[in-house]
């Protein structure tokens, strides 16, 4: 089955094509159709035509968030069979992949109301005569480019809002997990989404992504991904001066102080890092402990990170998957090989489990390392795997440098009794979420996205519905009259 959609129409692509290999057994689930240079000219002109001409951005707001709706409803009947293919492709638990669609599904109905309800503002000039207004309008065409840890996750959180704010768009999935990007294609085609509107393209970063980045036809690139990535798009995009949103990576605090429930701190600290085999961009994967707490802690969830149970993700039992791919796996190997030479003291994982049934899979154990110290690689740099580090700390305002010494500032979590406390911590924290007691949670209604080098934008909420409009300013003045400014030589 052809697996581009370009103009309407599912076409082939001239690209080479690619296997999408399943992590838990390196088996091969699909053979897909790439993109070639002519297939991103054709799918920029015909999201290009279909802004310019077509009748998508002039589309009532309430008309467009019809279409959204309708997409919500198609992802609850399809649900099982899109989590299922998540989970082949990612790895991920069956139960996280449907927690992903039911997140999706919300997505896409708060985006609706959002829209209907989105109508610009009025501004008092204190001039009776001008009304001062701001519309809303769609920036153009937008390329959507996304990551593999959560494919149909992150791409609801771009192409709702997108299509929301009238926008036509071009997706480029990463190649490395496609599969669930293109189901959700089908369901736009399926709800109606004019042709031209929608476009996808299949294909490695090189290849597709960098010339949509370049691209003068497109207007604004919204990238999820790497900090390499983001710094090569943000640089290629210069050229154009087109609009461009990166949501980067993360090397998140979680700070604990003594005063916290022992086991819910326990059991937090092993979710907050590692699910999906800790590759969230949002892990808690520095664990920053209260002193008196610190020996106690470090022994349980070592002990504990030690009987989590790998495996298939389609298997119930299975609390945690492989990891994406070897490639990967084999930079987490490397950063575990730094840590250890740099003089971290290992207490549970650091090598791949012995379980017969999980050697032909990317597997890697989860991983705890003590006595870190800031300066160690493993801690600097985001390692995107089951990889935690724990460090430890005296006072409140320890914690809060510890917690903000990182060039990211993506979230972070503190955990205390003392509420006080925790709103002082919470607020200084240099990071775009911060949890109390909690870790992981977000809603489609606040803002996602980081600080420092974690990002500029802001997905979520109505900022990131923001993100996909010019916000256009219509001074209009009902009475003109002669300003008389220059007076020499005009009539008096
Ligand atoms: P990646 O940067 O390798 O790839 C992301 C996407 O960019 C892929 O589709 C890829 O094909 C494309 N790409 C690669 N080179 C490109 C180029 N030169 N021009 C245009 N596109 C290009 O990232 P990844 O390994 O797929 O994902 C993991 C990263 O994503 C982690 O750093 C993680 O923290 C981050 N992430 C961030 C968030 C967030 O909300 N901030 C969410 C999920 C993942």
């Amino acid at each position: 089955m052809p697996s581009l959609y370009i103009d309407g129409t599912w076409t082939s692509g001239s690209g080479d094509p690619a296997e999408v290999i399943n992590p838990f057994d390196a088996s091969v689930i699909e053979t897909v159709e790439q993109a070639g240079p002519d297939d991103v000219e054709r799918a920029v002109a015909a999201a290009r035509t279909a802004f310019d001409d077509g009748p998508w951005p002039r589309t009532p707001a309430a008309e467009r968030a019809d279409l959204l709706r309708r997409v919500a409803d198609l992802l609850v009947r399809d649900k099982e069979d899109i989590a299922r293919t998540e989970t082949l492709d990612t790895g991920k638990t069956l139960v996280e992949s449907r927690i992903d669609v039911d997140d999706v599904t919300a997505v896409f109905r708060y985006y609706a109301d959002l829209a209907a309800h989105d109508a610009g503002r009025l501004v008092d000039t204190g001039k009776p005569s001008v009304v001062s207004r701001v519309v809303h309008e769609p920036v153009g065409v937008c390329a959507l480019i996304t990551p593999w840890n959560y494919p149909l996750l992150q791409l609801s959180w771009k192409v709702a809002p997108a299509l929301a704010a009238g926008n036509t768009v071009v997706i480029k999935p990463s190649e490395v997990t496609p599969l669930t990007s293109v189901m959700l294609v089908r369901l736009l085609e399926e709800a109606g989404a004019p042709p031209g509107v929608v476009n996808i393209l299949l294909g490695d970063g090189r290849s597709v992504g960098a010339p949509l980045t370049e691209h003068p036809g497109v207007d604004m690139v919204s990238f999820t991904g790497g900090l390499a990535t983001g710094q090569a798009i943000m640089r290629a995009a210069a050229g154009t001066v087109k609009r461009v949103a990166v949501e980067l990576g993360g090397k998140n605090p979680n700070i604990v102080f003594a005063d916290t429930d022992f086991e819910t701190v326990v059991d937090n600290a092993l979710t907050a890092v590692f699910l999906h085999a800790g590759q969230v961009c949002s892990a808690g994967a520095r664990l920053i402990v209260e002193d008196s707490l610190h020996d106690d802690l470090v022994a349980e969830i070592g002990r504990r990170a030690e009987r989590i149970r790998l495996g298939n993700g389609l298997d119930e039992a299975t609390e945690s998957g492989p990891l994406v791919s070897a490639a990967h796996r084999a930079k987490i190997e490397d950063y575990v090989a730094s840590a250890q030479a740099e003089g971290a003291r290992l207490v549970a994982g650091g090598r791949r489990p012995e379980e017969p049934d999980l050697q032909k899979g990317f597997f890697y154990r989860p991983t705890v390392f003590a006595d870190c110290r800031r300066d160690m690689r493993v801690l600097r740099e985001e390692t995107f795997g089951p990889i935690l580090t724990v460090e430890r700390f005296t006072t409140e305002e320890e914690a809060i440098a510890l917690g903000n010494d990182t060039d990211y500032g993506l979230s972070g979590a503190v955990w205390t009794n003392d509420s006080g406390r925790a709103e002082r911590v919470a607020r200084a924290l240099r990071h775009g979420t911060v949890w109390i007691n909690d870790f992981g949670p977000y809603v489609p209604g606040a803002e996602w996205g980081g600080f420092k080098r974690s990002g500029n934008g802001r997905e979520l909420g109505p900022t990131g519905l923001a993100e996909y409009q010019e916000h256009k300013h219509i001074w209009h003045n009902t009475e003109p009259a002669p300003a008389r400014w220059f007076t020499s030589g005009g009539a008096r």
